[in-house]
């Protein structure tokens, strides 16, 4: 890092993230004229990519029709509909390919760099960035944002090597769910969505999970409020995660922050089995004479849920055999496979991933070229943005697409 930065940049790029990295590349690849400097105030550039998908970087998902890949986004489906038209999965993967990097497809959709190592995926951003021409600032914190009366903006930024000012004709927001950084938008004239935490797991304090730390059911079905969300659930030592859990709180971010954290989940342990059909099945387990002598507790009516948890759903049956049990006791049974109410007592972090929703106003944004419909020069890209996916690679995917449509339109 030089003490002398230059202080005039055709375009500047607040943050040294995904977003930020693709917008400066294609920008500077574009434009190879244009001075383009990114300023990073960590000690290095890319930390997110370097931890992401538990070091291995899921760098985007095998999902390549626009209209599908919409859905799984909570905030900003409907915004990057057109975005994904012009730049979508496909485009990562043949731009990371023409790159030298392989891209493998795990059985879910999942896609990550062939060599496991998110490390592959920074070393190519941060070669391509150099090739490009394009200069990163590092330990360089942007404190301050003034428009200029005439044209560009004005920088106050803080570095190891003093305050400085810098001047710039363009700039790109790409600061993620940094909360300074959304107030210096702000006062630049945007409306921001308030950040809260998004894919949360549950804590949950019941006799039902307790000590079952560890054992998963593959395709439950969960409700909060009005909302569905359906796939594997993990139970852990604080009380729910996995799948369908992290994609219920992606889609109930807002009401879980305004209800502190403090809801009722009900659980459906056999995916979309009705009552009458649950009820239907514990009785012929009931009926069948082979089960007569056996301990309702020893044997599940149904293989999808384990015996560990089957056992603590019916405790309150008792020692029984199944020929003892009453008909109210079945019912009450079916009712919670079906519909077995748990209050959630708090969140807790997904340390896999975890992204913000909130963030810049989507319709003050033109998601042809990422600029603000406000303030002329000014761009957007990545997680700043009030856009976020469920797990699954989609988060960077947003970050890849509206970094490439940023850097497209300033180079
Ligand atoms: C542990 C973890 C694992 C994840 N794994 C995955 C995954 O496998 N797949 C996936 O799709 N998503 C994953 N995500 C989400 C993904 O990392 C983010 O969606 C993505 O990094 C957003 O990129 P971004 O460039 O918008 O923001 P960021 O990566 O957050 O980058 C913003 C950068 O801006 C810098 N900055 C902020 N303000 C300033 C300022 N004022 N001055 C200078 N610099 C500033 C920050 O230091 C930061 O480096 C994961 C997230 C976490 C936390």
């Amino acid at each position: 890092m030089s003490n002398n930065l230059q202080t005039n940049w055709d375009v500047i790029v607040i943050g040294g993230g995904a977003a930020g990295f693709f917008a400066a590349i294609r920008c500077a690849e574009s434009n190879p004229n244009l001075r383009v400097l990114i300023l990073e105030k960590a000690s290095q550039t890319l930390g997110k990519v370097l931890i992401s998908g538990g070091g291995r970087c899921n760098v985007t998902h095998a999902c390549f029709e626009p209209a599908k890949l919409i859905t799984y986004y909570p905030r900003g489906g409907n915004e990057l509909r057109g975005a994904f038209s012009r730049f979508q999965p496909a485009d990562t993967v043949a731009w990371f390919e023409e790159r030298g990097v392989r891209i493998k497809t795990e059985a879910d959709g999942r896609m990550f760099p062939v060599t496991d190592d998110s490390k592959t995926i920074a070393d190519t951003l941060r070669f391509s960035a150099k090739q490009a021409g394009a200069r990163v600032e590092l330990g360089a914190s942007v404190l301050g944002v003034e428009k200029s009366p005439k044209d560009g903006y004005r920088l106050e930024v803080r570095r190891e090597a003093g305050a400085s000012r810098l001047q710039t004709k363009k700039l790109l927001f790409a600061t993620g769910g940094d909360r300074k950084s959304l107030d210096l938008i702000r006062k630049l004239g945007h409306i921001i969505a308030d950040p809260v935490p998004s894919l949360l797991t549950f804590n949950i304090k019941d006799k039902r999970i307790n000590d079952l730390a560890g054992v998963a059911v593959d395709d439950v079905t969960l409700k909060m409020d009005s909302l569905t969300a359906r796939g594997p659930l993990l139970i852990t030592h604080w009380g729910m995660s996995g799948p369908a859990v992290l994609r219920l709180s992606a889609w109930g971010a807002r009401i879980l922050f305004d209800k502190k954290y403090a809801s009722t989940l009900t659980v459906n342990w056999l995916g979309d089995y009705k009552l009458d059909a649950t009820l239907e099945v514990l009785g012929r387990n009931k009926d069948w004479h082979e089960n007569a002598r056996k301990k309702i507790a020893a044997h599940a009516a149904f293989s999808q849920i384990p015996i560990r948890l089957w056992k603590q759903l019916a405790h309150f049956i008792g020692d029984k055999n199944w020929a003892d049990v009453s008909k109210a006791e079945l019912r009450r049974l079916a009712e919670e496979l079906t519909a077995g109410e748990f209050k959630i007592q708090g969140k807790g972090q997904f340390k896999e991933e975890f992204v913000t929703c909130g963030g810049v106003s989507l319709k003050e944004v033109d998601f042809k070229t990422m600029q603000s419909r406000v303030v002329d020069g000014l761009f957007f890209a990545g997680e700043v943005l009030d856009i976020d996916g469920i797990t699954g690679g989609f988060n960077f995917q947003a970050a890849w697409t509206t970094g490439w449509l940023a850097g497209s339109a300033m180079g």
